[in-house]
């Protein structure tokens, strides 16, 4: 049926694809020349982020919340979408959620800036933080695709639910997929744990991300 919303739909593909094979460029260069420079590689990537029209969430935000750290870190935190401190400011987990992340990670002796780079799934807030829709993740889906590659991690720590999906395309619950080392297809080991928004509805499950964090230093340790 050739409805408003399979139009919009089929345009948005279009543009992911169109957007994909561009994209796929800077990855091409990157695989042929061997270039190391993560930081460039990025910098090319951040500028395609912020003229993105792939989907209409560029429409609502204020800023693209691109992502940010040590390009060179072996540990990569992905979350799910900007929240509203993180629209105004264009930079992940700043708000209440993230001043936990942070906490967290100093807690287990990582330093944030140093030691991550921190991505999220969506790239622009969705009104009210609603939840994100599978057009909207598809479309932004090539900038975290890229970014993983560009970083390569040594692991990477998947937050909530949404970054669980993503990362392992499965619909299972984070209880059942915590306590577990995935596999994933970026052919790096993915720790599944609570998103930080979760800790601040409820403090008990605090202990149990410090624990899944400490999982993921193991894994970067060799143990
Ligand atoms: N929640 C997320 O998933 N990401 C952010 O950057 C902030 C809150």
């Amino acid at each position: 049926m050739d409805t408003k919303g399979n139009r919009e739909k089929n345009s948005l593909k279009k543009a992911s694809l169109l957007l994909l094979h561009d994209l796929l460029g800077i990855k091409g260069a990157f695989l042929e020349n061997q270039v190391q420079d993560r930081d460039l590689l990025l910098d090319r990537l951040r500028e395609k982020v912020l003229s993105c029209k792939s989907c209409p969430l560029h429409k609502t935000k204020t800023r693209y919340v691109f992502g940010e750290g040590n390009p060179y870190s072996s540990l990569m935190l992905v979350g799910e979408a900007p929240g509203r401190e993180e629209d105004i400011s264009g930079k992940p987990f700043v708000g209440r959620a993230g001043q936990l992340l942070t906490k967290a990670l100093m807690e287990e002796g990582i330093e944030r800036d140093g030691e991550t780079y921190i991505a999220n799934v969506l790239k622009c807030r969705p009104p009210k933080n609603r939840d994100p829709l599978p057009f909207e993740i598809e479309a932004c889906s090539p900038y975290l695709d890229l970014q993983i590659k560009i970083v390569s991690p040594t692991v990477i720590v998947a937050m909530g639910r949404f970054a669980a999906r993503f990362l392992l395309s499965t619909d299972s619950s984070i209880r059942a997929l915590r306590g577990i080392v995935h596999a994933s297809r970026y052919g790096v080991p993915v720790v599944v744990t609570y998103h930080p928004a979760a800790l601040l509805r409820n403090p008990k499950l605090y202990s149990s991300f410090r624990s899944d964090i400490r999982s993921a230093k193991e894994i970067l340790r060799g143990g």
